[in-house]
């Protein structure tokens, strides 16, 4: 009797033990499996909320922005990337600093604050261009001055942006708030101007900036298999 007692309490004790040992030996493996993979990118479009950025013809940067950095997550999260975005709708980002200084500052504070907390392999801002001369076109990527690697990046998105578009464009470096206080590589991407029609047209059109976020995820595909192989997508890896 005594004896069956302690089976009974054994199986008590030894039951949820081995369920816990069990799922602690699943969840390290899903781990183990997961870890390597994260890939995370952050897409930041630019400006929102009462910040509508450069505009012409009535159409804001800010909705270009947003609607490529939409396009460009489903593209990204397709092939198994995990996306995180600055904002998601017609907000701005200051919320995420409240105190201090100007909106302005705060707003992009807070995507840079937003890129420290979820450490990405990659930090991709989305903007639209304008030029007084309206036929200046063409995508063009800007990198931080003398960040090496942000620069192979800026490239190869470049090169890849580049086969899709009647104008060839060459990157430029500059001094962004966003790029120089991320240290992971990082881009400024500005999808076209909206001073030129044709490009007007073209970031209207869901297909085309569809085909621009192809492009921009090959370059980047690239520049992981060059530089960053340790990062590099299981598609690469083939
Ligand atoms: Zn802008």
């Amino acid at each position: 009797m005594i004896e069956l007692y302690v089976l009974v309490i054994r199986r008590r004790v030894l039951v949820p033990i081995l369920l816990a040992c069990t799922w602690l030996a699943v969840f390290g493996l899903v781990l183990a499996g997961l870890l390597p993979e994260r890939r995370v990118i952050v897409i930041d479009p630019g400006h929102g909320g009462i910040d509508g950025g450069t505009s012409a013809n009535g159409l804001l940067e800010k909705d270009v922005n947003l609607r490529m950095g939409h396009i460009l997550r489903q593209v990204l999260e397709a092939h198994q990337y995990q996306v995180v975005m600055t904002r998601t709708d017609d907000s701005d980002v200051s919320h995420f600093v409240p105190e201090g200084t100007s909106r302005y500052r705060r707003d992009l504070k807070g995507r840079v604050r937003l890129v420290g907390r979820v450490r990405p392999i990659t930090f991709i801002s989305i903007h639209v261009n304008w030029h007084k001369d309206s036929w200046r076109r063409g995508a063009i990527v800007y990198y931080q001055e003398g960040e090496e690697e942000s620069r192979l990046l800026a490239e190869a998105v470049q090169k890849e942006l580049n086969l899709i578009q009647e104008v060839k464009r060459q990157v430029r470096s500059g001094d962004f708030y966003v790029l120089r206080n991320t240290d992971i590589p990082a881009v400024l991407i500005e999808i076209g101007f909206i001073s030129n029609p044709e490009d007007r047209k073209l970031m209207q059109d869901e297909v085309y900036l569809t085909k621009q976020a192809e492009a921009i995820m090959a370059g980047l595909e690239a520049f992981l298999q060059e530089v960053r192989p340790t990062d590099r997508s299981p598609r690469g890896r083939r």
